[in-house]
């Protein structure tokens, strides 16, 4: 099945004067339970592609559908209850919350989102804990973790929600190479055990061929 559909999206930046072009008409298709890599250099638009299949920004011209709905059609309140419902964000920089303890970093999404009873809630942060391994952190805060394991964290917030999709831009990029090995095998083992559809981003050449099917993205344009 058909996740996510992209038809000649095109998307431009206004700077000054002038029109950025990030992306110059990109053709993709996502399916579901698939792990999808895309490697292009800084500026090749990979963040603006994530950008727009997480419905966080419009495309200037094409066609974006996610399970099966048209994405360039919905107001403001759509895109955001198909953005909370069905998709999970993964960034470079953690993005935890620095007060929070792991727990109530992972929780937070849920205490977003529709009321879970609170025994559910706590079910599903401690199932996602464990599958990615920090079980014995639950009480420390992010400050007392290595990027590797926030970066775990970041992944369990993301899973938490049982999104449909999982977007990861550039996760690996603040972490050595080893570690950033291990992140990558961790999200293609969630993707198999769990079925989640990841889509993943990254500068890094080295990455290339640990997992899943591959998308090459240059200038905004995607060269399979
Ligand atoms: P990547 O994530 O692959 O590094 P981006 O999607 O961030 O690439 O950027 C693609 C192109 O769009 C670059 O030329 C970048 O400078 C430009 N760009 C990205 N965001 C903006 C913005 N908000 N305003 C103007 N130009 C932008
Ligand atoms: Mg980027």
């Amino acid at each position: 099945m058909s996740l996510v559909q992209l038809k000649n999206v095109k998307k431009s930046y206004k700077l000054g004067e002038t029109w950025v072009p990030a992306l110059r008409g990109v053709n993709l298709e996502i399916r579901a339970g698939e792990f999808t890599s895309v490697i292009g250099a800084s500026g090749s638009g990979k963040s603006t592609l994530l950008n727009l299949v997480g419905c966080l920004d419009l495309p200037t011209e094409g066609s974006i559908q996610i399970g099966g709905q048209e994405v360039t059609q919905m107001n403001e309140l759509q895109q955001c209850s198909l953005r909370n419902e069905k998709i999970g964000f993964i960034f470079q920089s953690f993005n935890l919350v620095p007060v929070l303890n792991i727990w109530e970093n992972i929780e937070l999404p849920l205490l977003v989102k529709a009321n879970l009873p609170l025994d559910q809630r706590n079910q599903r942060v401690q199932s996602v804990i464990q599958s990615v391994g920090l079980e014995t952190f639950k009480h420390h805060r992010p400050d007392q973790l290595s990027g590797g394991q926030r970066q775990r964290v970041a992944i369990a917030r993301a899973l938490v929600t049982q999104p449909s999709l999982v977007l990861a831009d550039e996760p690996t990029a603040n972490l050595d190479s080893k570690t950033a090995h291990m992140i990558l095998d961790l999200m293609a083992e969630l993707n198999k055990t769990q079925n989640v559809t990841f889509l993943f981003c990254s500068h890094d050449e080295k990455l290339i061929g640990r997992v899943g099917r591959i998308v090459r993205i240059h200038d905004g344009l995607i060269v399979e």
